[in-house]
Formats: structure tokens, sequence, C-alpha cells
């Protein structure tokens, strides 16, 4: 532990304002209420171990109360049968919410969450505000198919009309993890909204203000209610009871492979569709012929942005041997470089993890590694008052079988390995149980296509990491999950495809 002062700056006016309020509640077939047992739980700022106020706790009876009126609001049609282009319209108002507030939405993740001011404020929440927008203009596009068929045994003088129509799946059940809470959340309402769905949203336990929120700019847009409901609480507590409940058709989740399992145990119940956007250890590959200086700056930002606390961080990196000294060097500089403070600090480039529980999971990798055999480049301390602040750090000597090569760190911990032969080093990226993501760095196109060709990953950058758009479809490959958010894939998710066939 080393030590690391830092002041706290004042939120904005707006955020202070919510922060006021100290307690926030479920929010139900329109109505705000306390949870069922009047339980609350606390929320912290991670950097300082401080109450930023208390949330519902919510059990069964809760989920109970919220799938009831998701179900009720899908069954009367106030959403799914409202004209498509209204639902455009009501998305697309809280885009435009979202952007009218960003500055207090990217305050209150970053008190919440830890994040640096600029990761919420310039890529994540803008983000939340692209999913609204793309999936406004996919609620007005939901078409199926008119299709020839062969049948012959209709009467005589009568014909075959076949078609598809895409239906809303019905109710959803919305779980999602706390590393970038707004935007992954966002990931799952615009496209289940535009599809016609209505949602029982669960936030992650430790990161729900900006759900509380995000649930009040869409009731101000429009959203009918019993459209969107919010239950926070426990993962084992709220989120099982909706992953288990007979009335949810569908449970759109991003979290852990872990947590994944449960959540396909749980919903065998009623045979619910499930997506999951699950872990990675996504490999970066620096071949000879790279942009070095480039790729150092793109490995680092591949692995440091959020603090490492991204599904698709780019945590090992394969280098070819060639340049392996320059560019370990070069990222350990950067590293060393990297501001740490309070994120709110406008100069602060990393904030503490989530949790003090997170940091220190975090450093036992890093003694894993050290106890494994691997040398610390750079970095390796946890520090500050809450113990949160994990300094950015390189480990060199790794092998392919040590923990950290193997697992998910979900921290600023990159594990970094030379190679030789470019045919190797694939099925040395290819040797996870994960498949999430991929980053090669070449000046030869035909290369990064051979590599984008070979990489058994759901997204593979070529000189880039971590390119997101709305409409790029994301998600995993083996143990990185099932089914894909973001693009017009993820619409699929929430709609059932029904077949007519007429004899007229
Ligand atoms: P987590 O699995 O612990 O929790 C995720 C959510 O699931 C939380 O809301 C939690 O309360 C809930 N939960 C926990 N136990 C549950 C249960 N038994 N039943 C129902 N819900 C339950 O994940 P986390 O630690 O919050 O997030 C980090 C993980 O998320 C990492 O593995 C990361 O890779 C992954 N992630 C994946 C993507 C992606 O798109 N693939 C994106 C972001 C994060």
């Amino acid at each position: 532990m080393t030590d690391l002062a830092f002041d706290v700056p004042s939120p904005n006016a707006k955020a202070q304002e919510f922060l006021d309020r100290r307690e926030y509640g479920n929010f139900i077939g329109g109505k705000w209420s306390s949870s069922a047992s009047s339980e609350t739980f606390e929320t912290l700022d991670p950097a300082t171990g401080e109450c930023l106020g208390r949330l519902a706790r919510s059990n069964t009876a809760d989920v109970d109360q919220a799938v009831a009126a998701a179900r009720a609001a899908f069954d009367d049609g106030r959403w799914s049968k409202m004209v498509p282009m209204e639902r455009a319209k009501i998305l697309w108002r809280i885009a435009d919410l979202i952007e009218e507030h960003i500055d207090e939405l990217a305050e209150l993740e970053t008190l919440d969450q830890g994040k640096a001011f600029y990761v919420g404020r310039w890529a994540e929440i803008p983000g939340a505000v692209g999913q609204f927008r793309y999936f406004s203009g996919l609620a007005t596009k939901i078409e199926g198919a008119t299709i020839p068929t062969s049948i012959n045994y209709q009467p005589e003088g009568k014909e075959v009309f076949a078609y598809t129509q895409k239906e809303p799946v019905g109710v959803v059940g919305a779980i999602v993890p706390w590393n970038s809470p707004l935007v992954l959340t966002a990931m799952k309402l615009a496209p289940a909204l535009a599809a016609g769905c209505t949602v029982v949203l669960k936030p992650a336990e430790n990161t729900s203000l900006t759900a509380v929120r995000l649930v009040e700019l869409m009731t101000e847009a429009g959203l009918p209610d019993g459209v969107i409901n919010l239950v926070t609480g426990f993962g084992a507590e709220a989120g099982q009871a909706l992953a288990e409940h007979p009335g949810v058709n569908k449970i759109a989740f991003t979290g852990s492979t872990a947590t994944g399992r449960r959540i396909l145990d749980a919903a065998k119940g009623n045979l619910k569709k499930v997506t999951l956007e699950l872990g990675g250890k996504s490999p970066v590959i620096v071949l000879d012929d790279a942009d070095v200086d480039a790729a150092i700056q793109g490995a680092a930002n591949a692995i440091f942005f959020n603090g490492g606390q991204v599904c698709i961080a780019g945590s090992r990196l394969y280098c070819h041997s060639s340049v392996f000294d320059r560019v370990a060097a070069g990222i350990a500089e950067i590293a060393q470089s990297i501001k740490l403070g309070h994120g709110l600090d406008q100069a602060t480039q990393m904030g503490p993890l989530v949790s003090r529980e997170h940091s220190s999971k975090v450093g036992e990798y890093i003694d894993s590694g050290k106890g494994d055999g691997a040398s610390v480049l750079c970095g390796g301390t946890i520090a500050g008052p809450n113990e949160t602040f994990v300094s950015p750090t390189v480990m060199t000597d790794v092998k392919p079988d040590m923990r950290i090569m193997r697992e998910e760190i979900f921290g600023p911990v990159l594990v970094a390995t030379p190679f030789d032969d470019p045919n190797e080093v694939i099925n040395s990226a290819n040797d996870s149980e994960y498949g999430l993501a991929a980053g090669v760095w070449t000046e030869s196109l035909s290369n990064g296509l051979r590599f984008a060709n070979a990489l058994r990953a759901g997204t593979v950058w070529i000189n880039g990491h971590a390119m997101y758009d709305a409409s790029l479809p994301i998600g995993g490959m083996k143990q990185s999950g099932w089914g894909r958010d973001s693009g017009q894939a993820a619409l699929e998710n929430y709609l059932e495809l029904k077949t007519v066939c007429a004899i007229h």
C-alpha cells in the first residue's frame, strides 16, 4: 500500500440536487416506492468510501410487483401497439434528455462508480445517447417477409399466402453490471423498447444512481407507466428473483461468466429467452510491421481505459519479439504517467476501482502472478483512503498456464509476452475460454484481415481498440456469451418471429 492524497471536488448543482435526496426508491408501474420490506442499502463513493445515499433493497415481493406492472403494460398494448413512429419519437426524446443532462449524469456515474469524469462524459454517456438514437430509427423498421411456398394441397381455386411478422418478446428482465452502468443499461433498454417490450431493470448494487436518474428522464420523455420498471438491490436477491420469475419472457444480462451460468439455471423454469454478455480476456497482437508508436498508445488505452474495468479490455499483449522491449517499455512509461485521483477532478486520468472488495481481488491476481514467477515491469501497488486505487500495472515473464494469463482480472493489469511466429501467436491468442474481442496492430491490411479471420472473438479491431458504435454488434464467442448487443442483431434479441400461412 502506498499513499495517495487527493481533493474531492464539489459536484455540479444538478448532481448535488440529486445527491441531496439521499434516499432512492424503486419505480414500479409509474410510481416511486420504498421496497416491500422497507429495507435499504448504501451506495458508496469508491474513492473515499463515503456513503452517497441509500437505495431500496428489493426482494422477491418487489420483483413480483414490478413484473406484474410490466406484464399489464405489455398486455394492454400501451407500448407494443403504439404506432412505431410514436415509439421512435419517445426513444429519440430520451436520447435528447440524456444529452441535456450529460454533465449531471457523468458526475453521478463518477461518484458512484469511481471512473474518471472524461470516461463518462465523452465516451460512455454519449454512447448511451447513441443507443437510444440508433434504436429509435429501428423502431420503424421492424419488418417481416412474404414467402413463396411450394404448398400445393389447397382446395381447387384457392391460393396460399405466407408471410412472417416480428412481435415483441414480452416482458424483459434487464440485469446489468457496475463497470459502465449507464451505457450498458442503454444497450439493453433501447432495443427492448424499440421492439415494443416492457422492462424490469435491475442495475448493479454498487452503481444504481444513474439508473434512477435515467428512469426519471425516460418518464419525462413520455414513456407510459409500467413500460420501464426499476428494482434496485443485490444480485442474489432481486437479480435471482428476476431471472427465475415465470412472468418474465426474456433476460438480457451483462456481467460475469459465473453469474451468467446462474442466470441460465434460474431461467430454465419457464425456458425464458436469455442473452448473455459476459467476461473476456482479450488479446492485443502487435506484429513486426506495426506502427509501433500507435500500437504502444493503443495497447495502453486498451487496458487502462476505465481502470481496465472493461469487458473488452486488451488484457493480454502478444508482441513480436523484434519490437517487444520497445512496446513494453512504452506502455510502462504511459502507465507511470497516468494521473490517479478522484474522478471528479478533471485532471484525473484514472479513478479508483469500483470497490475495496474488487481492488483487493485485483491485488490478489498481481500477487498470484508474482508467486507464479511473473515480473512486475511497473505498477502493482494499491493506494488511497479506501484502498481502491490500483496503479496501472504491466507484468512480463508470463506463461500461458498462469492465472493472470487465463482469468479475467478486470483491472488495470496487462500481461505482456513476446512471440516470433505469427501463426503460433494466433493459437496463443485463441487459447482462452473467452472470445469477446481481439486487436491486431499491423500496417498490412492483408495481415490484419488474415488475423481477423483466424481469431475466435466476437469483435476484432485492426489498428484500434474498443471502437464502439451503436450500429456495430458486440458480444462474445465461447464463454464470453450468447447473442449480441448493439446493431440490428440486438433488436432480434427482443423479437419473436411469427409465420402466418393462409389459404384464401
Ligand atoms: P456480476 O456478474 O457480478 O453482476 C452483474 C449483475 O448481475 C449485477 O446487477 C448483479 O447484481 C447481478 N447478479 C449477481 N448475481 C446474480 C444472480 N444470482 N442472479 C441474477 N443476477 C445476479 O458482474 P460484475 O462484477 O457486476 O461486472 C463485471 C463483469 O461483467 C465482468 O466479467 C465483465 O467482463 C462483464 N461485462 C461484460 C460485458 C459484455 O458486453 N460482454 C460488458 C461489461 C461487463
